[in-house]
């Protein structure tokens, strides 16, 4: 499969696509592209509000939330605050599981 490595810290670009994580600022520069293609994709409408009947006040607050952390990591990456957007990433991560379970994303 098609990888690409960062440099530095040799992470993977694929390890990047599992965890959203970098291991260094360089990291960004190696995999600028793909990060720039992949919060595109996230925010481009992949999100499906409502699709369970129930408990949609409080789906609806996950997706907000959810949607405002994929905002804060796309602000920290592009002010190359590299710890912010791997603590973003982490909370982006639990959210996620959280999402996936009530089968909204
Ligand atoms: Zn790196």
């Amino acid at each position: 499969m098609y990888d690409k490595i960062c440099p530095t810290c040799k992470t993977l670009l694929s390890q990047f696509y599992n965890t959203s994580m970098l291991g260094c600022p360089d990291c960004y520069k190696a995999f600028e592209r793909e990060i720039t293609l992949a919060l595109k994709k996230v925010q481009g409408g992949t999100l499906h509000v409502g699709k369970t009947p129930y408990g949609i006040e409080l789906d609806k607050k996950l997706l907000d939330d959810y949607n405002d952390l994929l905002k804060a990591k796309e602000r920290a990456v592009l002010e190359e605050r590299f710890e912010d957007m791997n603590e973003i990433s982490k909370q982006i991560l639990e959210l996620q599981e959280e999402l996936k379970d009530r089968g909204l994303i």
